[in-house]
């Protein structure tokens, strides 16, 4: 999960990282009153878990207290790149001498962290990251050991990134670990005119997993506050695991690894799948139904597919709950059913009966993702 702008600043304080003054309103009328504690000129910057506000017209300056209310009130009612602004931070204007970029980020694919930096921080780090990628410093990190102060002198020395950021660079390695977060950005980290280092704008994503681990963020409707995906949110809602993708067969299956493999399967077939969605070991007609529901509800599904191999949940279970989809939603797209495993033929036989005229069953995993594959394409 992705922490706004002003939860990244409190957490960067709570580890001794130095960022400018500042207050979070929903209102432009407390932005007036903010403005005014913050000494009048201020940075009005919206909260929305997306980058590049600044391009979007969502991070102004403000001369004044009146002014600061009449920029949030034109801030707070914009919508960027799909996120309405719920809320403004007001910051304390910096005299910014340097803006560098630095992030920690998990490499999945080398299987270790990574620290990223760059003395070209700013609004245009993706551009320099492509024009010029020997701008940008790409130094592993082991978990194990760490960001010590010479490994942060490191990355600084790597990056061009002057000696004195070292300690925040050390400090940002802090956050990774104590937050159990899986990213840590700061773009931009500034070198003021007065030689101070401040993170000026800072993106935390925290690992759901360690949420059990993490009771702040548990229990904090602050955090849990979905500003994302309203799929996402609505999966959420009813406790199935939903991730957005961006194809067009809806696919459901029981098991994380199967339905990865299912995704797989789809690809293959020249399809591209529209969701992530593991109904669980041992699930009910009623998660299988809730599936369909919020599969059904994403406009970009051509066609869906249902990938069950009955273990604990048996197949029958899952017929059941597609029947009862059926009799709750109004099916518009085909429907690709595969069910194998415990109960497969008492399962097959409740779709029989019901004869629904969009609901096609497969016997094998490739048949039944050529065949909604085939569905989409035509
Ligand atoms: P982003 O566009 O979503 O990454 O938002 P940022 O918080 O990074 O702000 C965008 C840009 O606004 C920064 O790169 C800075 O150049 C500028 N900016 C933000 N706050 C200040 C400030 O206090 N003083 C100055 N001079 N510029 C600022
Ligand atoms: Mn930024």
């Amino acid at each position: 999960m992705d922490l706004y702008e002003y939860q990244a600043r409190e957490i960067f304080t709570g580890h001794g990282i130095a960022v400018p003054d500042a207050a979070v309103v929903d209102h432009p009328r407390e932005a007036r009153r903010a403005a005014e504690l913050l000494g009048g000129l201020v940075v009005v910057k919206a909260q929305v878990k997306t980058g590049g506000r600044g391009k979007a017209g969502g991070v102004k300056l403000a001369a004044d207290p009146a002014a600061a209310e009449l920029t949030a009130r034109q801030i707070l009612g914009m919508d960027i790149k799909g996120h309405p602004v719920r809320r403004v931070m007001l910051a304390q204007p910096v005299d910014i001498q340097d803006e560098f970029y630095v992030s920690y980020v998990l490499d999945r694919a080398a299987g270790t962290f990574l620290a990223i930096a760059s003395a070209e921080g700013g609004m245009d780090i993706e551009e320099v990251a492509a024009t010029r990628p020997e701008a940008v410093a790409r130094i592993p990190v082991d978990p194990a050991e760490g960001v010590s102060e010479a490994k942060a002198a490191e990355i600084a020395a790597a990056a061009g990134l002057p000696p004195e950021t070292a300690d925040t660079l050390a400090r940002l390695w802090q956050v990774l670990v104590r937050e159990d977060a899986l990213l840590v950005e700061v773009n931009p980290l500034v070198r003021t005119t007065a030689h101070q280092i401040l993170a000026l704008d800072g993106k935390v994503t925290v690992d759901d997993n360690a949420h059990f681990r993490q009771a702040r963020w548990g229990e904090s409707s602050e955090v849990r506050d979905v500003d994302g995906d309203p799929l996402e949110a609505a999966a959420a809602a009813k406790g199935l695991t939903y991730v957005k993708l961006d194809g067009e067969v809806g696919v459901i299956g029981n098991g994380a690894g199967l339905v990865m493999s299912t995704l797989d399967v789809v690809a293959g077939r020249g399809a591209r799948p529209a969701n992530f969605l593991d109904i669980g070991g041992g699930a009910s007609a009623q998660v299988m139904a809730d599936g369909l529901e919020v599969i059904l509800s994403d406009p970009d599904v051509k066609a869906v597919l249902v990938n069950v191999f009955g273990g604990i949940t048996a197949c029958d279970a899952v017929a059941e709950g597609i029947v009862r989809a059926l009799d709750a939603v109004h099916l518009t797209r085909p429907l690709v059913v595969r069910l194998d495993g415990n109960n497969a033929a008492r399962g097959r036989a409740i779709l029989d009966a019901r004869a629904h005229p969009l609901v096609e069953q497969a016997t094998t995993m490739d048949g039944a993702a050529a065949r909604a594959a085939e569905l989409t394409t035509r």
